[in-house]
């Protein structure tokens, strides 16, 4: 079967390899170059401590609250663009407890299997960097730090058990903390991915498996037969012929769904990320500090700040003040920090954000040989493993990881 991905992303990439191993004949259309969009500059964890959906309680409250303040960790933009007001108001539906419990269940069932899928992929010949840090989850205040613990017995349910880390316990874990950080929680089996050598470790991959990769080549429109789409349009109106086809764009995939006449909101999530090398200190974990909402990830070689989820931008421009406010949480958590010397110039980028924090992954009721696996919001490094296998399970005999009632939940048919 000739299977046709749009997009080159960790999402499309992962995809392609599982399936090209389940038997598709894959090409991947990238418009750009593979994993140059959000998989390239995002924070490059293997997040399973940070497994909450976005739509929390009082989240886009907080967002409102914080619309005239240039430096917030969130913000929420005015935009006129098609659909964006409606995208808010249906994530403000799911901003409630209920809705809430129910996608960090989805997201560490889905995601539970990351380490051992990634190690897969290294014993399958995939060459990448990886480390086993762990993550610590740094507090400036105790109220914080207690309202990050209401989530705990989720992830104490699905295994993850984190320690609880109070004052100079916090400095033996991390001893580059300055003492503004007094509380932690230490997960031990987080991991981190260097994210542009999975790129190059899983494009190695796709070729020696016969894997047609297309890059500068972007995907305008498709051809239809009844029920079914026959081929891809790509903007040069070049036409390549398809048996199947997998949505896996990162933000545009909700257009690209459109265009198949079926509704799938997804709008980005802008964020920024600072590499630093050499790194100006030298970290034992990952870590995110929770009040700026900042991650570090110590890489060969580097360092990586990432934060901010900025609402209504349709850029990918760097606002050198959320940049600004991004260096200043790590000047201020670190006691040796100094002018952070070796900064490199900084990213931004767009996450696939769906209103529900969800991820869209299976066909779409509109067409019958068409899926999309994308929308993963702060997750898509964490989940593209386990959600390419999910999707390749479900093109090819219609088999599931997800239980039916969570596999409702990513459908792209979902209300
Ligand atoms: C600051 C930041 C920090 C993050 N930190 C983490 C983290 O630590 N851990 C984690 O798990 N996730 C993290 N994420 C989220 C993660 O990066 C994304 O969820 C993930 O990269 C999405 O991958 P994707 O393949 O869906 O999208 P992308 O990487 O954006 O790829 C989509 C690709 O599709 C291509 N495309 C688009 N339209 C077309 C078209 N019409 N034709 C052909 N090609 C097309 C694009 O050029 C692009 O290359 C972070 C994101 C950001 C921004």
């Amino acid at each position: 079967m000739k299977t046709v991905i749009i997009g080159g992303g960790v999402v499309g990439l992962t995809s392609a390899y599982e399936l090209a191993l389940s038997g598709h004949d894959v090409t991947v259309i990238e418009a750009a170059r593979c994993g140059a969009g959000a998989s390239h500059g995002n924070a490059a964890k293997i997040a399973i401590a940070e497994s909450t959906p976005v739509p929390a309680p009082g989240v886009l409250l907080q967002g409102i609250r914080w619309m005239l303040k240039p430096d917030s960790p969130l913000s929420i933009k005015p935009s006129l663009a098609p659909g964006y007001l409606k995208f808010l108001l249906q994530m403000a539906r799911h901003c409630n407890a209920r809705d809430f419990e129910a996608g960090l269940d989805l997201h560490l069932r889905l995601g539970e299997d990351a380490n051992d899928l990634f190690d897969e992929y290294q014993a399958q010949g995939i060459d990448f960097e990886m480390h086993d840090r762990g993550v610590l989850l740094a507090f400036e205040t105790r109220e914080r730090f207690d309202e990050h613990c209401a989530s705990l017995p989720a992830f104490e349910a699905a295994g993850h058990r984190p320690r609880r880390l109070h004052d100079d316990e916090v400095r033996e874990a991390e001893p580059a903390l300055s003492d503004r950080i007094r509380h932690g929680l230490s997960f031990s089996a987080d991991r981190q991915i260097e994210p542009d050598s999975l790129t190059a470790g899983l494009l190695a991959k796709l070729s020696d498996l016969g894997v047609v990769v297309r890059e500068d080549t972007r995907v305008g429109r498709f051809v239809r037969s009844g029920d079914a789409v026959t081929a891809v349009v790509t903007s040069d109106s070049e036409v390549i012929k398809a048996d199947a086809l997998v949505i896996s764009a990162g933000v545009p995939s909700g257009v690209l769904a459109g265009q198949l006449g079926q509704k799938v909101p997804i709008y980005s999530g802008k964020g920024y990320s600072i590499d630093y090398s050499p790194a100006p200190i030298q970290l034992r974990t990952s870590l995110t500090l929770e009040d700026a909402r900042v991650a570090l990830t110590p890489l060969n070689g580097m360092l990586r700040l990432a934060g901010t989820m900025e609402f209504g931008s349709t850029d990918d421009d760097v606002n050198e003040v959320r940049v600004g406010a991004i260096r200043r949480a790590a000047q201020e958590a670190f006691r040796d920090w100094g002018d952070g010397q070796g900064e490199l110039a900084p990213w931004a980028g767009s996450r696939p954000m769906t209103p529900d924090g969800l991820p869209v992954i299976g066909r779409l009721d509109s067409v019958k040989n068409a899926y999309n696996n994308s929308g993963d919001s702060m997750l898509g490094l964490t989940l593209a493993p386990g959600s390419a296998r999910l999707l390749s399970g479900l093109m090819t005999g219609g088999s599931s990881t997800l239980p039916g009632e969570q596999l409702a939940r990513v459908s792209p048919n979902r209300s």
